[in-house]
């Protein structure tokens, strides 16, 4: 290799990927690396791609074309889901030196050793099969709110869904190794830790996708709760049926876990559900939702929502809507589907036409903004505790309440990962 010395990174997609990317620049430091930002000059460019984002090739070719053109003599690294899926096509993108799939991306600096520039589109990927091992990851000084990645990968194969070719079985972390990150985060400062994984409410998988630890996702949160120092933890986001009435009624009266939960329905039609392969049908979704109502009223919670899946006929997203209509969520994540590869749903029919697509993904977009301006109107008038976050954002600064409503307000400094009484 030649001397490369320093190294930015470029994360696209999920919170999972930006505590991996978090956790590879900290074990580069260490390898005597020195991180820049992804706008300077640097040695080696890594991006952390994403199978999830439409366009995710483009989105690749353009960044490596910036790179290019700022500093042509550095090294291109590809890395994360997208690079495990596609790593013959991410290869032939001119200027990529090194592919890293599923298995390799923690190995960064030992693969630039071995790489020089010109050696052009090195793949270093293995089947996603032999893909086992956890990883831990977490995100510190990046933001104020922490994400430590608990688990990965997943055993269910909705039939819309590239992530378990790109990243592999369940495997988890250990309620111990979790906790003791937990006890690090706190000594760093950190007053917020966000549980992420691919599938969280499956935790207790071992590391190489054995059952073996026995351990449980409710095990966990309970583990954590005695953690002195950190205020508060967020669960990213958890199936419907693994979001059961323990965890409802423990985070009802936890001093830690904030009332916010993020559950993905993806349709409010049982046709549709059926055919994307889920695990629970509207009815286990809506007891869901209540059972949180009803034991906290102040609840945030976040839909994850799909449209235009193949078969989805006018009534059926006219059932989603009304679905979500009356059910007493306060936000809608709303992705329009796409043909992904090797992917079940491509065998279905009738394919909705791309425009219809996108007129019902802006129906429910609307139907968020509603949903969420209802929300944050239904708290007016209450006290509630924010926690600000550290960026000066044109003389704002932000931060959002224990039930997830955001707040901006001019920057004051005192006010940084600081924990405040706000009258909404
Ligand atoms: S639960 Fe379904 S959508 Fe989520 S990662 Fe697993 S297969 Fe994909």
């Amino acid at each position: 290799m030649t001397a490369a010395k320093t190294v930015a990174f470029h994360t696209l997609g999920c919170k999972l990927n930006f505590s991996e990317t978090s956790t590879i620049a900290r074990m580069m430091e260490k390898e005597g690396f020195e991180k820049r930002q992804f706008e300077e000059a640097a040695d080696v460019y890594v991006i952390n791609t994403c199978s999830v984002t439409d366009n995710a090739d483009k989105e690749c070719r353009q960044l490596v074309r910036r790179i290019q053109r700022r500093s042509p003599e550095s090294l291109v690294v590809i890395t994360g889901c997208y690079a495990q899926l596609k790593p013959q096509e991410i290869a032939s993108i001119p200027g990529v030196d090194l592919v890293l799939g599923a298995a390799e991306k923690f190995n960064i600096a030992h693969h630039l050793r071995e790489l020089s520039k010109g050696d052009s589109g090195k793949i270093c990927s293995c089947d996603i099969e032999q893909v086992s091992g956890f990883n831990s990851s977490f995100s510190l000084n990046d933001r104020t709110r922490t994400f430590l990645k608990v688990q990965d990968g997943c055993d269910y194969n909705c039939s819309f869904c590239t992530i378990p070719m790109a990243r592999g079985k369940s495997r988890s972390d250990t309620i111990s190794k979790v906790t003791s990150h937990a006890h690090q985060l706190a000594a760093a400062g950190v007053k917020e830790i966000v549980l992420t994984g691919i599938n969280l409410g499956d935790f207790g998988k071992g590391e190489f996708g054995d059952i073996k630890h026995g351990e449980t996702f409710f095990g966990l949160i309970q583990a954590l709760e005695e953690v002195e120092g950190i205020e508060r933890y967020r669960i990213s986001s958890i199936e419907p049926n693994l979001l059961s009435s323990d965890i409802i009624r423990f985070v009802a009266q936890s001093r830690r876990f904030m009332p916010h939960f993020h559950v993905p329905l993806q349709s409010g039609s049982d046709k549709i559900l059926g055919m994307m392969r889920r695990r629970y049908r509207k009815d286990l979704y809506r007891e869901r939702v209540e059972e949180i109502k009803s034991l906290m009223p102040h609840a945030a919670i976040g839909v994850d929502v799909i449209v235009g899946f193949p078969g989805e006929t006018a009534d059926d997203f006219r059932e989603t809507m009304d679905f979500l209509h009356g059910l007493d969520v306060s936000y809608l994540h709303v992705f329009t589907y796409s043909e992904r590869d090797n992917t079940r749903a491509l065998e279905l029919k009738p394919v909705v036409p791309v425009t219809v697509r996108h007129e019902r993904n802006k129906m429910l977009r609307n139907l968020s903004y509603m949903k969420m301006q209802y929300f944050t109107k239904l708290h007016e008038g209450q006290t509630r505790k924010v926690l600000f976050e550290s960026q000066n954002k044109n003389g704002m600064i932000e931060g959002y309440t224990d039930n997830y409503i955001k707040i901006t307000t001019p920057y004051r400094r005192e006010w940084i990962n600081g924990i405040v009484e706000w009258k909404l």
